[in-house]
């Protein structure tokens, strides 16, 4: 895949979306797949299953299906895009074992839409709801592949204090979740441990399911983060054959590399196999404007960071009914510089010869409260910073480089480089250490090495 595309329905929809014009669109993107809502929190189809809410107005359409067949006409592949972290009060009422609950025993809410409540990976809402959700959208349409939104993520744990999280914390390490996510805690070491195992047995569990059907289909999950993904990218990539990040812009002082620094991160743990980085084409200001057209300059730039780290364009806007439509062209000049150039973003290889070691537990864990951030002398400190300041002066000397990411330390992935620089890396593992000595040891990089 070299471009992918997303039309995000709103759930009023099936009232006014024109599929087959939305389609012609994508078309003219060249994109060889788009992104549909499938379920989950919001079905666009007819679904049989209980507790999977369907649009209000859906009426008699079938939305999902009639977008899936105008996409299938020309030539586009279709990932159904679920949702899998809330649903409505329906599915409460009858499952409330499928849902997060605080330590005072209330149930989490959706800050916003205060009617939906908060799904626990824990429990039976993930291993058997979303697979039976799979199932009838495959079997009814047989997509191509099924992306999560909002999840497995990569951003800083929170504790649920459900009846299956303590079950399955127990068994795994005989006590009791912590409290809070205070990264000092050597408890939160563990609950780590069992979160991160729990992400990786959903991952493989739903793309088993999503197989069943059809051999060539795909899962992926919602990752991102850029360079503060406090979960272990490494550790997820041995489940993933596709990374999806959701970094869709930027706001307030952050620097336009951001989004390359995403694609490094991926590339790091991904080698060769499909990245691929979410474009916001509406406003991702410091106000989200969702149904306002970003700047094309800075629609533009991201999409090329994207591209030029490695990552492919998945271009996306907001509900089928927009009055501003400025958007399209943006996404089709660019769409068809790439297009026009595609051999030279097939068959990569890295010509970079400095590798940056990147810190994930340093930035997962030199912290407090589960953040990256860090009271020192009454300050902020974030612990990607120290990697921040490396990269921007790397990119100002015009210097090419990757990411190694620590628990790919070994001689063969070292082997291309001259240097390893290493940023503030607190927290390495004794055979990580060892291999950097070896490395060391091995001498001087000479250019007939290569
Ligand atoms: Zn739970």
């Amino acid at each position: 895949m070299l471009r992918c595309g997303q039309i995000n329905f709103n759930e009023q929809d099936p009232l006014t979306m024109k599929p087959e014009e939305w389609m012609d669109y994508f078309a003219s993107l060249k994109v060889n797949a788009v992104l549909l809502n499938g379920g989950g929190i919001m079905a666009f189809y007819p679904t049989k299953l209980p507790y999977q809410h369907r649009s209000e107005f859906l009426g008699s359409r079938d939305l999902f299906g009639e977008t899936l067949t105008a996409a299938r006409k020309r030539h586009m592949r279709v990932v159904a895009r679920m949702d899998c972290n809330y649903a409505y009060q329906e599915a409460f009422q009858a499952h409330p074992e499928w849902f997060q609950y605080n330590a005072d025993g209330s149930p989490r809410r959706h800050p916003e839409c205060t009617w939906l409540y908060k799904t626990c990976m824990f429990g039976t809402y993930f291993t058997e709801q979303m697979p039976a959700i799979y199932r009838e959208i495959n079997q009814l349409y047989s997509p191509d592949g099924f992306y999560t939104n909002g999840w497995p993520g990569t951003e800083a744990l929170e504790v649920c204090h459900c009846l299956n999280c303590q079950k399955i914390y127990n068994e795994q390490t005989g006590g009791t979740p912590p409290e809070t996510t205070d990264v000092r805690s050597p408890v939160y070491h563990k609950y780590y441990e069992v979160y991160m195992d729990r992400i990786a047995l959903v991952w493989k569990l739903w793309q088993d399911t999503v197989k069943e059907h059809n051999a060539n289909s795909v899962y992926v999950g919602n990752l991102g983060g850029g360079i503060r993904t406090v979960k272990d990218v490494k550790r997820l990539s041995t489940v993933a054959s596709w990374f999806n990040a959701d970094n869709q812009g930027r706001a307030g002082d952050t620097p336009i590399w951001m989004c390359a620094q995403q694609g490094r991160v991926a590339r790091s743990v991904m080698g060769n196999r499909t990245v691929t980085n979410v474009i916001g084409s509406y406003s991702n200001g410091q106000i989200n404007w969702r149904h306002s057209s970003k700047a094309p300059a800075e629609a533009t730039m991201w999409m090329a960071q994207a591209a030029a780290s490695g990552m492919v364009p998945w271009y996306h806007w907001l509900g089928s009914n927009p009055e501003d439509t400025r958007w399209r062209e943006t996404g089709r000049v660019f769409f068809d510089w790439l297009a026009a150039n595609e051999t030279h973003f097939r068959n990569r290889r890295s010509l970079a010869s400095i590798g940056v070691l990147y810190p994930q537990s340093t930035i997962s864990f030199y912290g407090s409260n589960g953040t990256h951030a860090r009271k020192l002398k009454g300050e902020n400190i974030d612990s990607a910073e120290y990697l921040e300041g490396m990269y921007a002066a790397l990119l100002e000397g015009r210097f090419l480089f990757d990411f190694v990411h620590q628990e790919n330390l070994t001689a063969e992935m070292l082997k291309p480089y001259r240097a390893l620089l290493i940023p503030n890396a607190a927290y390495l593992r004794d055979t990580e250490c060892e291999a950097i000595r070896e490395y060391v040891k091995a001498g001087r990089f000479t250019p007939g090495d290569l």
